[in-house]
Formats: structure tokens, C-alpha cells, sequence
């Protein structure tokens, strides 16, 4: 029987009988698949102090298997994410970023582009130092890269509509076509969102350079991220609920707090 050995990340656990664990990695070699850890609950299992969320591991499981679900033959750490395993707002991100797999990309989904894209996304949020840890600008970038590496991006620069440079302190945004609508073209009663100009400029410098394009306030960047996350369930079949949002933004609401203590 053929193996497969891939280093994947875990987006997901569903506890399977007393003792086993079905797990949703997203693999190198045969991106996301479905596999069965067996006896991975018992305490003296061979996966003790592996198969956690926010670690990169080895898997290595059968080829072909009859079913959708693979057998797990065995598994081993290769790198662990210290500073996200152990902050909840950190987690609260991975978690999103996570799901956002789940919802938006096919199984099965063999793309090096997406597990790259995953993995150096990961480690940017790990990395990352603790004051300038700006958990919106990561999001932001996370759903550029991931509309990138699933084939549809939106822009920043031109009308969707007429094609003349946008530019203005107050713009509209159309989640539809993925980008600006002039004044002009806008007319009255125009839908889309409305958007700060600096903004436009904003995810255009976040798309060329990824987090290192600094930081607006947190209004403006959510306004983005809405703009991103309604882009991204236009161009990928449909928006889905995420899970992990309300967790995210309660993180959020709890760093604000501590950055602006009352006067
Ligand atoms: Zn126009």
C-alpha cells in the first residue's frame, strides 16, 4: 500500500468514538483531506503531545483509501507556533483564517499556492511583535491572499465601471465587481459601500506589501475587512456564516479596551 507523507496543519477536530479523532488538514501533497486518528484520544496514544491546532506536523496516510476519510498511519511535529498556541487573540485569528479554509476552498484541493499562502499567514501571526499586533490588517491581508490564490482579486486603483483612476475622499465600493465606482459613474442612489479615500489606498498598499503596510484606525480597517469578506462570498459561491467571527471580534473588542484605558 502506497503512503502519502505530507506536512499539513489542522484546521479542525471532530471527536470520533471514545477514543478517535477526525481531523481536516489541509495537506502540502494532497491539500485538504479528511483523516481518522485512530485511538488519538487514549492518553497513551502514539499522538500524545501531537495533532494540535497551530503546529505544522507530518502526516502520513494511505494514497487511496476507499472511502473520503483516511486512515492516519502516523504523525510528527515539525515546528510548533509558541506565541499563537499561547495568546487567545492570536488563536481567535488562526481560528478564522482556519475556517475560512473550511468554508471557501474545495476538498479535495491539492494547491501548494493555498497551503503556502496558509502556512506563511500563520507565521506572520506568530511572529508578529506584541505592540504592533494589528489583528484586522492581518485579516485583511489574509482574504487578499487568499482571493489571489483562488483565482479572483479585487482592485483598488480604477472605476470599476468606466475604468478612470478613482480618487476622492469619499468613494463608493462595489463588493460585486471588486472595486471602486467613480462619482460620476455612481450617480444617485448608488449601492456599494461607502468608503474614506485614504482607505482605497490602504488595501491597495496591503495587497502589494501584506501586513507591513502599516495601520489605519480600526473603523476604517473594518470597514475593509467587511468589504473583503462580502467580496470574497460573491467569487467563491456564496457567502457562508463564519463560526469564528464572533470569538475574533469579541478578541478585539478586549485589546481595544486594554490600548485605550479610560481617562
Ligand atoms: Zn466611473
Amino acid at each position: 500500500m502506497a503512503a502519502v507523507k505530507s506536512p499539513g496543519l489542522i484546521l479542525k477536530k471532530i471527536p470520533f468514538s471514545d477514543t478517535s479523532l477526525i481531523l481536516k488538514v489541509f495537506t502540502r501533497e494532497s491539500g485538504l483531506i479528511t483523516l481518522l486518528a485512530k485511538g488519538a484520544k487514549r492518553p497513551k496514544s502514539k499522538y500524545h503531545g501531537l495533532l494540535d491546532f497551530f503546529t505544522l506536523d507530518q502526516f502520513i496516510y494511505p494514497e487511496k483509501s476507499k472511502s473520503e476519510i483516511h486512515v492516519l498511519l502516523d504523525a510528527g511535529l515539525i515546528r510548533e507556533f509558541p506565541r499563537l498556541k499561547a495568546d487567545p487573540v492570536r488563536q481567535s485569528l488562526g481560528h478564522v483564517f482556519m475556517e475560512l479554509y473550511l468554508k471557501y476552498v474545495a476538498e479535495p484541493a491539492q494547491s501548494h499556492p493555498h497551503y503556502e499562502m496558509l502556512l506563511e499567514r500563520l507565521e506572520q501571526i506568530d511572529e508578529s511583535g506584541e505592540g504592533i499586533f494589528d489583528p484586522v490588517l492581518h485579516l485583511c491581508d489574509f482574504l487578499l491572499g487568499l482571493c489571489a490564490v483562488s483565482g479572483f482579486s479585487p482592485q483598488f486603483t480604477e472605476c470599476v465601471q468606466c475604468g478612470r483612476p478613482a480618487k476622492g475622499f469619499r468613494i463608493r465600493m462595489d463588493p460585486d465587481f471588486g472595486g471602486p465606482v467613480c462619482a460620476a459613474c455612481a450617480g444617485t442612489g448608488a449601492g456599494g459601500m461607502a468608503f474614506p479615500g485614504r482607505l482605497l489606498k490602504w488595501l491597495g498598499r496591503v495587497q502589494e506589501m501584506g501586513a507591513r503596510a502599516g495601520r489605519l484606525p480600526r473603523e476604517e480597517e473594518s470597514l475593509a475587512e467587511a468589504f473583503l469578506l462580502s467580496f470574497l462570498g460573491k467569487h467563491a459561491g456564496g457567502a457562508r456564516p463564519l463560526k469564528t467571527l464572533d470569538f475574533y471580534r469579541e478578541m478585539l473588542g478586549s485589546i481595544d479596551m486594554r490600548a485605550d484605558p479610560p481617562l
